[in-house]
């Protein structure tokens, strides 16, 4: 029965105004009904009561109002939440919840499971299977708002596309998702508090800059020459780090904005004190902090994390050249919430 209506989440504000004009509805009925959707979390057009109700009823006849279905929530020691949703197709996908002293940032998927197939990565060693489309990223957002709304929990304050996938890969969904989030009569969260991060493809990096998505952009560097980085992100061989950092350096930011980038920490692999030298010459002249990442290890991986000494020293000699460098643990490692981890648990527990 809902299969003959149309899920109404697969259509933009402007596709659903179409839409409403061939039914002879009013236009503006579609921000009304965005509004309703992910701003008071309707889900039947039957709460929506500003809209006459014979509208409602020939909108509920022609359209079904789907949210992915939450299957199973988990609270990791370190107050990190991992949410598993349920998609249409029986796909599942993963966001997860960190709180901080002053802001509660969702973790949120692009795709089940990645192509881009990062050595270090846990999603990258189990393939791809689709790409999610965009209600399908934005409904992450909206279901934990709703579930933290109902908790009476202070509310999602960031929001960074870190989860499983690459987003440049799913560029359309991931920038109408984008155009949800920020919009005011949807989600309403500022650009400014919505980072995308990214393995570093170049085209899609310059699309992103045109595309004038206010969005901030975290660029995974993870090495500082070609021949490693070549090994452990096969992406670099398309985007050799000379034109990764060129592209870096025309992306347009918005004043007092900065690119992130996140550097992987793997011992004996890139964390020398040479590298740390050829990092920040290799950042140099454009606007940045860099997020040092100690490997987060899963059964089978090949690589380890680099002891503390190594990181502390790593990030000592970027502050030295005047970088802000962090070092950023892995959250939620003990629900398999952390980096890189967003598979099911079943597939890191069979190759223990
Ligand atoms: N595809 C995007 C976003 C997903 S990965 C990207 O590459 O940026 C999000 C971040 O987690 C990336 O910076 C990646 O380098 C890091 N990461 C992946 N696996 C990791 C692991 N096992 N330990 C630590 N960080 C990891």
């Amino acid at each position: 029965m809902t299969s003959e209506r149309i899920s109404i989440k697969h259509l933009t504000l402007d596709e659903l105004k179409a839409k409403l004009d061939t039914m002879g509805l009013k236009g503006y009925r579609a921000g009304q009904i965005i509004s309703w959707i992910y701003q008071q979390y309707a889900v039947s057009f039957e709460e929506m009561t500003n809209i006459a109700k014979v509208e409602r009823d020939r909108l509920a006849a022609v359209f079904s109002l789907t949210v992915p279905s939450l299957l199973q929530t988990e609270r990791s020691s370190d107050g990190t939440r991992k949410f598993l949703f349920g998609l249409e197709d029986g796909h599942t996908i993963e966001s997860v919840l960190i709180p901080d002293d002053d802001r509660q940032t969702l973790c949120i998927s692009s795709q089940v499971g990645c192509q881009q197939a990062c050595r270090f990565c846990l999603t990258g060693q189990g393939g791809f299977t689709r790409n999610l489309a965009f209600f399908e990223i934005a409904g992450q957002v909206l279901e934990v708002s709703r579930i933290l709304k109902n908790e009476g929990s202070r509310g999602i304050t960031n929001i960074v596309l870190m989860g499983m996938g690459e987003p440049l890969a799913n560029f359309e969904e991931v920038l109408k998702a984008i155009r949800i989030i920020t919009s005011d009569r949807a989600l309403g969260i500022s650009g400014r508090r919505l980072t995308l991060s990214t393995d570093g493809l170049v085209p899609e990096m310059d699309a992103l800059g045109r595309a004038g998505a206010k969005v901030n952009l975290a660029v995974s560097l993870n090495a500082t020459t070609d021949e490693t980085r070549d090994r452990i992100m096969p992406v670099n061989r398309r985007y050799p780090l000379k034109e990764l950092l060129a592209a870096c350096r025309r992306f347009p930011l918005e004043p007092r904005r900065r690119i992130t980038f996140e550097y992987v920490l793997l011992r004996g692999v890139n964390d020398s004190g040479d590298d740390a030298l050829r990092l920040a010459r290799l950042l140099k002249g454009i606007k940045c902090k860099v997020n040092l990442i100690p490997f987060n290890p899963f059964p089978g991986s090949e690589f380890k994390r680099p002891d503390d000494a190594a990181v502390k020293r790593f990030q000592k000699i970027l502050q030295d050249h005047h970088y802000t460098a962090l070092v950023r643990e892995s959250r939620g490692r003990d629900i398999s919430a952390a980096c890189g981890q967003l598979r099911e648990r079943a597939a890191a527990a069979g190759s223990d």
